[in-house]
């Protein structure tokens, strides 16, 4: 592992391109990049010295020049539901999170990644937001998150299928290095996943969405939209302020068509906030017809947060409307809710004990 402050090239997290053209550049041959690949990615193994189909010069050189940087797990908690929460300590002592969640009627076995520490988008309905922003994750950082849940879940004898960028963050406000983790996520020497099996779930930045559709990955996406209408929307997320509801709207059939998947419009219900009968209505009447579904999410509630979990009455009420207006609507209950299962809660607590 490369100790803190030394100047060596990394490669955890490093797309296969990106880790050829910087092969080339030392004189290598560009294949050798998925070579060093297999051995981190499907065996675990880095040390370079028992790389044995990789000369051994360049095994040397490797030895001095590179590392392989993960971070380290601070706290593991596992739910009475089967999820895990896991927080990372990184290298420069800030924490993120991310969660496992096993699906066994499905046979899924989901991981929650986080995208930066902290967040700067203050949704006032999440926890994250209350800490503020501290800094983008690199993609080391993401596939690093990534590498030690699957050992978690490899432990349980399972394998990882699905990724969501749902924890810490915006994923779309640290493109370049999410984009960088999915290459190595869906690349057959990394995780082998294919792009579908990955979402990004965003609060709704049009020219990262944009952004998305010019590159080679296709990944799902998933818009929190919460709100109906733009004035509940920005009192729930400032950010609607600058890309107001339609802005988002326009770019579903493209996205769509772009990932040959239908968007997901997440919509978390408040009791009493955005859960009447009447967003219901309205929220049909701004969706209908896009290739979207909506993937209702009861609020879970988070201390020194004044929103209330909804009635599951008005929950099934709120769902069973969309669904008679041929809206595909799934409710989802959040896992992990005795673990501090929401966005940024483990975290929160470790950087509020550090202060
Ligand atoms: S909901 Fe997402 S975008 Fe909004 S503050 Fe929380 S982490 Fe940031």
């Amino acid at each position: 592992m490369g100790a803190q402050g030394e100047k060596k090239f990394e490669l955890m997290g490093i797309p296969p391109e990106k880790l050829g053209r910087q092969f080339e550049q030392i004189g290598e041959r560009k294949f050798r990049a998925k070579q060093l690949m297999k051995w981190i990615y499907a065996h675990g193994n880095f040390d370079f010295s028992t790389m044995t189909d990789i000369p051994v010069s360049l095994r040397q050189y490797l030895a001095e020049n590179a590392s392989i940087t993960l971070p380290e797990i601070a706290e593991v908690a596992g739910s009475s539901d089967g999820s895990t929460k896991f927080l990372f300590r990184l290298q420069d002592g800030a924490y993120v999170e991310s969660v496992y969640i096993p699906d066994k009627e499905r046979g899924r076995h989901t991981v929650c990644l986080s995208s930066q520490v902290g967040c700067k988008f203050g949704c006032i309905f999440c926890a994250t937001g209350k800490l503020g922003f501290r800094r983008n994750l690199t993609s080391t950082e993401i596939v690093g998150q990534l590498y030690l849940v699957r050992e978690h879940i490899r432990v349980g004898g399972n394998d990882l299928t699905n990724v969501v960028f749902m924890g810490m963050g915006e994923p779309l406000d640290n493109l370049d290095a999410v984009l960088d983790a999915i290459r190595v996520m869906v690349a057959d020497v990394g995780f082998g996943l294919g792009h579908r099996k990955i979402l990004i779930s965003t609060v709704g930045i049009p020219e990262g969405i944009r952004k998305i559709m010019q590159t080679d990955v296709r990944p799902k996406l998933a818009i929190s939209l919460n709100a109906p209408d733009d004035e509940l929307r920005s009192k729930l997320m400032p950010i609607n302020k600058k890309y107001p509801i339609r802005t988002l709207i326009e770019l579903v059939p493209e996205y769509a068509k772009y990932s040959r998947r239908w968007v997901t419009f997440e919509y978390v219900l408040f009791g009493g906030v955005n859960d009447s009968l009447e967003h219901a209505h309205k929220l049909v009447q701004l969706i209908a017809g896009l290739p979207a579904k909506v993937n209702l999410i009861p609020y879970n509630e988070v201390e020194g947060i004044e929103f209330r979990r909804p009635d599951d009455r008005d929950v099934l009420r709120f769902q069973s409307y969309l669904l008679a207006n041929s809206i595909v609507a799934t409710i989802r209950y959040s896992k992990g809710r005795d673990i501090h299962g929401a966005c940024g809660q483990l975290a929160g607590r470790f950087v509020l004990k550090e202060k």
